[in-house]
């Protein structure tokens, strides 16, 4: 069986761009992409006392079911080369499930429709870009959620002729 996986990918630490790109190439070994977003520059969330980071969203195909999926993304977190940090720390790259085929799967290690990112536009955003016609389990589409959002962080798409690496 094939998994459809929404994954959110972030780095605020230089070279920012290089970091989410490794994630890719690596994820595009273990499966396919078959979406990927433009890149956001967004604020901080939680700690905000830290550098900006760039966001985007990859729609990602492949057989690995949740679990398998998530231990995956933690060794190729650690392959990219992310060190310890606190929680909503900075980090070379952050890499999350948001969805996948529409189902849910809850318990202690993996939550997914990943539990906060209704909270957060810097997944939201990019989300939409890759799939427009994603809507929650209670029916509300990407712009209702843009606009109903908590969250006031700035975000902005990036943009190569403004570069900050
Ligand atoms: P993070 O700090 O973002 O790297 O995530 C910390 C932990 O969150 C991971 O070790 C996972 O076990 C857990 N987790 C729960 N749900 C998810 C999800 N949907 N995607 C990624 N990690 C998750």
């Amino acid at each position: 069986m094939t998994y459809s996986y929404y994954i959110a990918a972030g780095s605020n630490i230089h070279p920012r761009r290089e970091y989410i790109n490794r994630a890719v190439s690596a994820l595009t070994r273990h499966g396919r992409i078959a979406g990927e977003s433009p890149l956001y520059r967004s604020a901080a969330y939680g700690v905000r006392e830290q550098a900006e980071f760039l966001n985007a969203v990859l729609e990602w195909h492949s057989d690995l079911p949740p679990l398998e999926a998530l231990a995956l993304l933690k060794r190729i977190e650690k392959e990219t080369g992310r060190r310890e940090s606190f929680r909503w720390g900075p980090r070379e790259i952050d890499l999350d499930i948001i969805d996948y085929n529409g189902r849910e799967w809850h318990d202690e290690q993996l939550t997914i429709p990943h539990a906060d990112f209704e909270n957060r536009l810097f997944v939201l955003y990019p989300l939409r870009d890759v799939a427009p016609d994603y809507r929650n389990r209670r029916g509300q589409t990407l712009t209702r959620l843009i606009e109903n959002c908590s969250d006031r962080g700035e975000i902005s798409l990036y943009t190569p002729e403004a570069y900050v690496p």
